[in-house]
């Protein structure tokens, strides 16, 4: 999956979410690996800085908080995630 940028989003759970769905539609489980459903190979992982940013501005402002969060990803179907990425929440906590 690509990294989410300026992703609005109302919890840190939904970001969860978001990549168990996407781990969920694409990968399937073979043994004790994640494989991608369409081309067999072994899916890999980014570990991707998250900038937590507030739904209250427009651009991109937040506390400097920054969530670190694995990003899956199949080395031949998708591109390489980004390192960083950001959400924007309602509530910055
Ligand atoms: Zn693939």
């Amino acid at each position: 999956m690509q990294t989410p940028t300026q992703f609005r989003i109302d919890s840190l759970e939904e970001l969860d979410r978001l990549i168990s769905q996407h781990a969920e539609a694409y990968y399937t489980k073979t043994g004790e690996v994640f494989v991608c459903k369409n081309c067999g190979a072994e899916v890999q992982e980014v570990h991707a800085y998250i900038s937590l940013h507030t739904t209250l501005f427009s651009n991109c402002a937040g506390s400097g908080k920054v969530k670190q969060v694995g990003i899956p990803y199949c080395p031949n179907c998708e591109l390489t995630p980004n390192n960083r990425g950001c959400v924007h929440l309602n509530d910055l906590i």
